[in-house]
C-alpha cells in the first residue's frame, strides 16, 4: 500500500478528518457511524488522536487497529512523547505496524491535566518531536506528519526560533504538517511564507475546525491558544444559543476559510470532526461545488462581521 507520502506528491489536494478515542459504548457507537458516513466519500485519510493517559491511549490504538483493519480507510495514528520511555514508544509503533498503519502524525504532546505547566521530559524518553520522528522512521517504512502553529507555538518566545524548529522537524523526516486550528486564513499563509523563505517546502495542511457554538470554540481555543475572532464570536452568541443558527454561521464560516484556503494553493484540508459528521460533510459538500464553480467565496473578515 502507497504511504502518505506517496499521495501528497501527487498534487492533488488531500481532504482528511481527525477522531478522537471515544470513553464510552455510547461515544463509540456516535465514532462508527460518523466513521462509516465519511468513508463513502473515500478521504485521503482519517486520523485519530492520541490521549494523554493510561486507558484513553490502548483506545487509540485499538481504533486505529479497527480502522486499518475494518474499513477501507487510510488511518493516520497521531502518536505523542509525553509520558512514555522509548522503549514504549518503540512497542506502540511495533503495534501501529502489525494493524497494517504506515502513517503516523509525530507530536511531543503536553503535560497531562494542564497543558500550560512546565513540560517535564520521562527520564527515558524524548523532549522534542523531532526526536520520535527520528524513531518512527528508523522503525520502518512509515510516512511521517508533524504539528505546525499558524500563530506560532505557544512555547516559542520568538517567531524566528519556532521556525527553526519546525523546519529541523521537517529534516528530521516530516513527510507533511498537520497545522493547529486558526480562524484567519492570514496566519496560515504567513506561516507557509515564513517556512518556504526558510527552505523548507514540507507541505503544511491547514486544520478546519466548524466554529458552531461560541462557549465550546472558546474553551477550545483557550486551550491551545488560538485566537477565536470577536466579530465570529459575536455572530455565534447573538444566535442566543439556537444550535440550528450556530451550526449555520459556523459551516458558513468555515467553507469560506477552505475555499480561501484551497484558492491559495493549500495541499489540502483535515477536518476536525468531534466524532460527528454532520458539520464537516456539510462543509465539505460546499467546497466541492464551489469548485465545478457554483459558489463565489467571500472573505472571512467580511464574514466574520456580517450580521
Ligand atoms: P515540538 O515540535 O517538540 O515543539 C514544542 C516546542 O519546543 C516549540 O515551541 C518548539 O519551537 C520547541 N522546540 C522544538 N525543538 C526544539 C529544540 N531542539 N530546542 C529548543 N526548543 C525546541 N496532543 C496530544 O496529546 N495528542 C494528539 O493527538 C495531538 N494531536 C495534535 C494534532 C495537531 C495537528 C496539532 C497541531 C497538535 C496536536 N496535539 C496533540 C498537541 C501537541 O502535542 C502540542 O501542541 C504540543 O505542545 C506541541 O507538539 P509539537 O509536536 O509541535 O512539539
Amino acid at each position: 500500500m502507497s504511504t502518505l507520502r506517496d499521495v501528497l506528491a501527487s498534487g492533488t489536494p488531500s481532504f482528511s478528518f481527525e477522531f478522537f478515542p471515544p470513553r464510552t459504548e455510547a461515544g463509540s457507537r456516535t465514532l462508527w457511524q460518523a466513521i462509516r458516513r465519511i468513508e463513502a466519500l473515500s478521504p485521503t485519510f482519517v486520523s485519530v488522536t492520541y490521549g494523554a493517559g493510561g486507558s484513553s491511549r490502548d483506545r487509540t490504538v485499538e481504533v486505529t487497529r479497527r480502522i486499518a483493519t475494518e474499513t477501507t480507510l487510510r488511518p493516520v495514528a497521531h502518536l505523542t512523547a509525553v509520558g512514555h520511555s522509548v522503549a514504549e514508544l518503540r512497542h506502540i509503533i511495533g503495534q501501529y505496524a502489525d494493524a497494517g498503519v504506515r502513517d503516523v502524525l509525530v507530536l511531543r504532546g503536553d503535560p497531562p491535566g494542564d497543558p500550560r505547566a512546565a513540560w517535564t521530559p520521562h527520564p527515558q524518553g524524548f523532549t522534542y518531536a523531532h526526536e520520535l520522528v527520528n524513531l518512527v522512521r528508523e522503525s520502518g517504512d512509515f510516512s511521517v506528519g508533524v504539528a505546525a502553529f499558524p500563530e506560532r507555538h505557544p512555547r516559542s518566545p520568538d517567531w524566528s526560533s519556532d521556525i527553526r524548529h519546525f523546519v529541523a522537524k521537517c529534516r528530521a523526516g516530516a513527510d507533511y504538517a498537520v497545522t493547529q486550528m486558526f480562524f484567519d486564513v492570514e496566519d496560515y499563509l504567513r506561516l507557509r511564507d515564513r517556512v518556504v523563505a526558510a527552505g523548507c517546502d514540507t507541505p503544511i495542511i491547514p486544520e478546519i475546525m466548524p466554529a458552531t457554538d461560541a462557549r465550546q470554540i472558546r474553551r477550545f481555543a483557550e486551550l491551545s491558544d488560538a485566537r477565536f475572532p470577536a466579530a465570529l464570536a459575536a455572530r455565534l452568541e447573538a444566535a442566543g444559543g439556537d444550535p440550528a443558527e450556530g451550526h449555520r454561521i459556523g459551516v458558513e464560516y468555515a467553507t469560506v476559510m477552505a475555499e480561501r484556503l484551497l484558492a491559495e494553493g493549500a495541499p489540502g484540508l483535515h477536518y476536525i470532526t468531534l466524532n460527528r459528521s454532520t458539520a464537516t460533510l456539510e462543509i465539505h459538500r460546499n467546497i466541492r461545488s464551489t469548485r465545478r464553480g457554483i459558489r463565489i467565496p467571500r472573505s472571512t473578515h467580511a464574514l466574520a462581521a456580517a450580521g
